[in-house]
């Protein structure tokens, strides 16, 4: 099938004349990493005006600037405004304050939804303070929701235990993933994506994928506080069908998948995965923003906050039974554009366990 028109940048064929959804993702970034003191400014302005319906301009604020001027959740928080959750993320105290005293008020389950996951964002003491009293002592909204406030509290990268006790799920440092300019670049990064092993997954029969090869000695993962090689190891084409798969790594470089269920007819296209295999995908120079990845899907990004389709989900460790550390996403569209949804990696350091789960809209 030939469509009308094609993208003036990368000429990818479209039904609509302009660019494609990369090629303007793109360029909006660019746009928004050359916004000047002023811009930035006018911008704050406009998204405070805005604050019922938050525009796109709050996303590449956050995303590509990493910026987020305390009277924009002030603004939100006195408009009522409670979505995006990510509009609150490290919010002062006062408005801290002010979501405590809305979420002990309300009666709807709604608004404690939305109310707990702006908590999480805002993520001090505090916070988990109260998010732990209504995990102790339920509100009748409380049968209405899925989950408890503890795992509210992850969408903001972090939960607690029984005891109160604060575990960090997500990395304060945030890489994105590039193109290799060489073959030599290529080699050399401490980063690699979907690397074709030997063996066959027992089920579908398609080739085994390391989808994550990582050196944490490199001196831009040292945040990670892997003294060697983490490997993550599935079936790239059943994960997008099974419950995460988990895989155990050793720092020699070593890994081993562990059982997976058989989901039944899933089928690939054996080219597609050749194409997986042979993208030169890289970790990036320099940190970026945590917040980076977390809104549009053209790109990978290590640690930081993800782009989750769906609900945010950190597998518990079956070895020690504590969630696992949010690692890096993997959006399939840029290895193949046959394939769609993200690739969710997270860890354990402790177990040395790695989950890969998949989402899509
Ligand atoms: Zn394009
Ligand atoms: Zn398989
Ligand atoms: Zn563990």
């Amino acid at each position: 099938m030939t469509l009308p028109y094609q993208c003036p940048d990368c000429g990818t064929e479209l039904g609509y004349k302009g660019l494609c959804w990369r090629c303007r993702t793109a360029a909006n970034r660019r746009a928004a990493l050359a916004w000047t003191p002023e811009e930035l400014s006018a911008k704050e302005q406009e998204i405070i005006a805005q604050i019922e319906d938050v525009p796109d301009d709050f996303w590449y604020l956050l995303c590509c600037r990493g910026r987020l001027a305390p009277e924009i959740p002030r603004a939100a928080l006195a408009a009522r405004s409670f979505w995006p959750s990510a509009l609150y993320y490290h919010a002062p105290t006062d408005v801290r304050d002010g979501l405590i005293a809305a979420l002990m008020e309300t009666d709807a389950a709604h608004e404690a939804n939305e109310l707990m996951m702006c908590l999480g964002m805002q993520g001090d003491d505090q916070s988990l303070a109260a998010l732990l009293a209504l995990e102790r002592n339920p509100r009748p909204w409380h049968g209405k929701l899925h989950v408890e406030p503890s795992v509210y509290a992850q969408c903001g990268g972090w939960t607690f235990d029984r005891e109160g006790r604060r575990r960090t799920l997500n990395y304060d440092t945030c890489y994105t993933l590039v193109h290799a300019a060489s073959e030599e670049e290529l080699c050399r990064s401490p980063v690699r994506i979907a690397r074709p092993r030997e063996e066959n997954c027992p089920h579908c029969g398609s080739r085994m994928a390391d989808m994550l090869v990582l050196d944490g000695r490199d001196a831009r993962l040292r945040f990670l506080g892997i003294d060697g090689i983490l490997t993550a190891t599935c079936c790239p084409n059943c994960v997008a069908y099974a419950e995460p798969i988990l895989s155990r790594y050793t720092l020699d470089g070593g890994s081993e998948v562990l059982s997976y269920e058989d989901t039944g007819d899933t089928t690939y296209i054996e080219e597609e995965l050749v194409r997986i295999f042979e993208n030169d995908l890289i970790l990036g120079e320099t940190p970026v923003p945590l917040f980076y990845g977390a809104r549009f899907e053209d790109t990978c990004t290590l640690g930081g906050f993800a782009l989750w389709w769906q609900d945010w989900e950190y597998t518990a460790c079956p070895d020690c039974g504590q969630p696992m550390k949010y690692l890096m996403q993997i959006h399939w569209e840029a290895l193949t554009d046959y394939m769609e949804g993200t690739l969710y990696i997270e860890f354990c350091p402790d177990c040395q366990l790695v989950s890969m789960q998949h989402q899509q809209t």
